[in-house]
């Protein structure tokens, strides 16, 4: 198990001002560079994440490290990986707290957003460490709660892989398996020659998060898998 503290972080204010949809002619009083200073100083970047072994499959559930995972998704993603890399990945408690007692909707809104931002780039970062020294071309993620397929609910044999989280990390699963603090991730990566996006079989109309278009017919492929094996 290995505990990263301090991973880089890229607030600039171009991208940030993009993705934020802030357009400088109309910020008024606000000064996206102080405020991102203040978010930057809110955000402690950090991950804890295993190499783990794959095990036995059957129909639709999957061993890695020793648990068993329930999703066929899962399972036929890892059909012939051999090595694995769960993680848990966190800002911090920081930025949450600052965002709640600021008393303006749209500065936490903003917070918000970057917290997101930030786990994205943490998760690339992450990516491209492992596939660099584990010589990988291509890693994919999958996280508990992605999909109807791998419920929430797993992220308690998720988080038990990593003993005592709160303790290492500084993460804690909830009752109802929400990451405290909030804005943390989790999920395994795993190794992909075609990629995979749990976006291409999800459904769903609208989703601002969307990062790839849904795929019928990936997602009838792996019906028709599950099917075939049950
Ligand atoms: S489309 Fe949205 S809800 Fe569906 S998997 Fe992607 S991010 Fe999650």
């Amino acid at each position: 198990m290995e505990i990263i503290d301090h991973i880089p972080v890229n607030l600039e204010a171009g991208d940030i001002a993009r993705r934020l949809r802030i357009r400088p002619d109309r910020a008024g009083s606000f000064h996206l560079e102080e405020f991102l200073e203040l978010a930057g100083s809110l955000i402690s970047l950090r991950t804890v994440y295993d190499i783990s072994y794959v095990g036995a499959k059957d129909a639709g559930s999957v061993e890695v490290a020793g648990v068993v995972f329930r999703s066929g998704v899962l399972r036929h993603n890892l059909e012939n990986a051999q090595k694995v890399f769960p993680y848990i990945m966190t800002i911090g408690p920081e930025l949450e707290k600052a965002a709640t007692s600021l008393g303006d909707l749209l500065k936490q809104y903003y917070l918000e957003e970057i917290a997101n931002i930030v786990l994205e780039q943490g998760a690339a970062w992450l990516t491209d460490k492992l596939q660099g020294r584990w010589g990988f071309p291509r890693l994919s993620n999958m996280s508990p709660g992605s999909l109807e397929d791998w419920p929430i609910t797993e992220q308690r044999q998720l988080f038990s892989l990593f003993g005592d989280t709160e303790k290492t990390i500084g993460v804690r699963l909830t009752d109802h398996f929400l990451m405290l603090p909030r804005k943390s991730i989790s999920g395994i990566l795993f190794p992909s020659e075609e990629g995979f996006t749990a976006c291409q079989l999800c459904p769903r109309d609208v989703c601002p998060s969307r990062r790839a278009k849904y795929d019928e017919g990936l997602a009838a492929e792996y019906r028709e898998r599950e099917f075939s094996r049950g």
